[in-house]
């Protein structure tokens, strides 16, 4: 039966420091990211439902019969789906490839304008996010980019946009509040040094 897997980090709990502290890694993925990751399991074993897709899960929702199941499972895999692209994507400050580059670039300068106005869109949204969310950048059907924001453990696939999303920002406050406390530009502005766009631009290759 089901049994989706937490993403394994790459790096250790405290190598994120000082963009994020050791036990804001540890609680995040730890407890927040396992509990959505164990909840889902239990829900799909108890449910019959065999799915061995996040995607496919998450685009067909409508196929959960049961108002409180589907509900529960939007939120429990948004969130497992939602914690692997963060996690996946982050990497420490020394490490992580801070600008994007080549075609990449260009079909970000083409939808953004360039790379700063992207940051500072994907900020705007988070930072317009009312209580939890996200804000993703995603690829489009056509191949371009585009950025959004979510509420709670919803996605580009929940919400059956077609997008896939390639990038994210956890507005959520247990994803920064031991670290900025209410201060959650802060911790937008700060995030900007340790997501890894070589992973991003990976996962727009596979994407397009
Ligand atoms: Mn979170």
């Amino acid at each position: 039966m089901a049994n989706f897997e937490q993403i394994k980090l790459k790096y250790g709990a405290k190598d994120y420091a000082p963009v994020i502290n050791q036990e804001t890694i540890e609680t995040h993925y730890g407890k927040h990211h396992k509990t959505y990751t164990d909840t889902l399991n239990k829900l799909l074993n108890d449910n019959n439902i065999d799915c061995s897709s996040i995607t496919e899960l998450l685009s067909n929702l409508d196929r959960i019969e049961d108002e409180n199941v589907r509900t529960a499972i939007k939120n429990n895999g948004g969130g497992y789906f939602n914690h692997n692209l963060y996690f996946e994507t982050l990497a420490p400050k020394d490490t992580a490839k801070h600008e994007p580059e080549g075609e990449f670039l260009s079909k970000i300068n083409e939808a953004f304008g360039s790379f700063d106005e992207l940051k500072a869109k994907l900020k705007a949204l988070a930072l317009s996010q009312f209580g939890s969310g996200w804000a993703f950048l995603s690829v489009t059907p056509d191949g371009s980019l585009v950025a959004t924001k979510s509420l709670n453990q919803d996605n580009p696939y929940s919400e059956k946009s077609g997008n896939t999303p390639i990038a994210c920002i956890d507005v959520w406050e247990h994803a920064y509040y031991l670290d900025y406390k209410n201060l959650r530009a802060a911790y937008v502005d700060a995030l900007f040094d340790i997501i890894d766009w070589s992973v991003v631009e990976k996962k727009y290759e596979e994407a397009k």
